[in-house]
Parts: structure tokens; sequence; C-alpha cells
């Protein structure tokens, strides 16, 4: 579908609440109301305590398309005050509000014949990874023979998200780079660290291919990265983003 789909509040039943790392958990939820969505939408989640005080925090959504299934990937902050409840308290049954689909901009639709197959190049830091899977998961349900590239950024092997699921991309049309903040799996070339313009030079689509560039993360990865790309020959309007927000 390539209309808009209209963003409404709906209420989501949770179907399952599971670990997705030690410090994630993904929740698939049922939303009879639900319109679809392209890949790399968010939605808002308001939870309201018994006082009537709410809280509304926005999530990517993992999973595109049509059909009333949501699956979120949710990180918990051990300070906050939505996540440690979606990550904890949630149960399968429990009831959710949501507002949504919403981000017309940060989305991935398969290209229409007659469009030019321009490269996509994804960018990733932590949980960054939710809209971004959801694009390559998208591109290989399509078929679409475009170049995909992801670039994941991540603290260590055991924090990886949509491991399995990347790992079958992986296999097929994705092509998959990871840079480990913290620790490194057993033998990895590279010592730790953070995402640098050299790695950007390394493990991504260059400028002269004129890849259409996603970037996702906690707001100092993105502005960081998006900089960066920009000082390599990226045009602007090539590179969107997208900030979950902190430093
Ligand atoms: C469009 C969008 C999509 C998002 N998608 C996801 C997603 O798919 N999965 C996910 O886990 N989160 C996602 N987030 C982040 C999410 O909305 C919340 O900000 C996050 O869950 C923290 O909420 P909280 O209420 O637990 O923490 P809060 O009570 O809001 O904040 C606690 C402390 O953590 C800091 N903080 C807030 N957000 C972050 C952050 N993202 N990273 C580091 N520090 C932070 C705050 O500055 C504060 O100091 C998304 C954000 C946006 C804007």
């Amino acid at each position: 579908m390539r209309g808009k789909r209209p963003a409404s509040w709906h209420t989501a039943v949770v179907v399952e609440s599971r670990p997705e790392t030690a410090s994630a958990r993904r929740i698939v939820l049922d939303v009879p109301t639900w319109p679809g969505n392209d890949a790399g939408s968010h939605l808002d989640v308001r939870l309201t305590a018994p006082d009537g005080y709410q809280a509304t925090r926005s999530y990517s959504i993992a999973s595109a398309g049509e059909g009333t299934r949501v699956v979120l990937a949710v990180d918990e902050l051990p300070d906050g005050e939505v996540s440690p409840f979606l990550a904890h308290d949630l149960r399968a049954g429990d009831q959710l509000e949501l507002h949504g689909p919403l981000g017309a901009f940060f989305v991935w639709r398969p290209p229409l014949d007659g469009d030019a197959l321009r490269p996509v190049q994804l960018i990733a830091g932590g949980s960054g990874v939710v809209p971004l899977y959801a694009m390559a998961a998208a591109h290989a349900a399509a078929g679409d023979a475009t170049e995909f590239r992801l670039l994941y950024s991540v603290r260590t092997p055991d924090d990886v998200f949509f491991r399995d699921e990347l790992a079958g991309l992986a296999q097929g049309t994705l092509q998959l780079d990871f840079v480990y903040t913290r620790r490194t799996p057993d033998g990895w070339a590279a010592p730790a660290g953070r995402v640098t313009r050299s790695t950007l030079d390394a493990a991504t689509v260059p400028a002269a291919s004129r890849p259409r560039v996603y970037v996702c993360g906690p707001t100092a990865f993105v502005e960081a990265v998006a900089s960066w790309l920009i000082e390599a020959g990226h045009a602007p309007a090539d590179v969107r983003t997208e900030r979950f927000g902190g430093s």
C-alpha cells in the first residue's frame, strides 16, 4: 500500500513478551484496528497510571506491511520512566494504548517500476537497529534487487537485536557489518571501539554510488555519523535520520 496510512489511537493486546537481549525485550502485539505500516515507521505508546498520570514514548516498529501483528523491541533504561515497565511488567493478554503509524519520512518502500535503483545504506547504533531491521526484512520480502547494506554499532555480540533474523538476511541480499563498542567476538580483527569516519569509509556504500542512507540511534551517534557522511560527499537530502534521544 502506497497511500498515506492515517495515524490514530488503537488498543493493542500483548501476544508475547520475550527477551531480545539481556537488557531488551521483544514485544509482539495484536492490534485489530491497525492499518498496516511501512518499514521504518514508529508509534507512540501511552501508559496511564491509576491516578491518571500519563507518559508517552515513541517506539520503532520492527514489523512492516499489512496485518494486525505489530512487533516492538524495547531496550530498558534502568532509570527510565516507561521502558522498565514495558520490559518487565507487560504480560501476554495485557492491553496497551498506541498511536500510529507515525513517520512518513523515515521509511523504506520497495521501488516501483521505473524508479531509479539506488543502493541503500542503513547505519544503526544500539536499539536504533529496530526500524532498519524492518527495512532490511521488507527489502528481502519484496525480492527487490537494490543493494542493501547495514552497519550496526552494538556494545557486545550479546547485545545484537534480531540476531537470528539478521544472520538469515545476511545469507541473502543484506550485506551486514558490525562495529562492537565494548567487547568483540573471539578472533575479531578490529579492537572494540566506536564508529569513526574511517569505519564509515571502509564499511558503507561510497557517496559516489549515491546511496539512500538511513541513520538511527542515540542522538549523539546519529549527529556524528550524519556529519561524517556529509563530509564524505553524501547529499544531505540522501541522508535520513531518526534520533532516539539520550546522549
Ligand atoms: C522515533 C523514536 C523511536 C524510538 N524507538 C525505540 C525503539 O525501537 N526501542 C527503544 O528501546 N527505544 C526507542 N526509542 C526511545 C524511547 O522513545 C524512549 O526514549 C526510551 O525507551 C527511554 O524511555 P524511558 O521513559 O524509559 O526513559 P526516560 O524516563 O525518558 O529517560 C531516562 C533517562 O534516559 C535518557 N534517555 C532517554 N532516551 C534515551 C535513549 N533512547 N538512549 C539513551 N538514553 C536515553 C534521558 O535523557 C534520561 O536521562 C525511540 C525514540 C524515538 C524518538
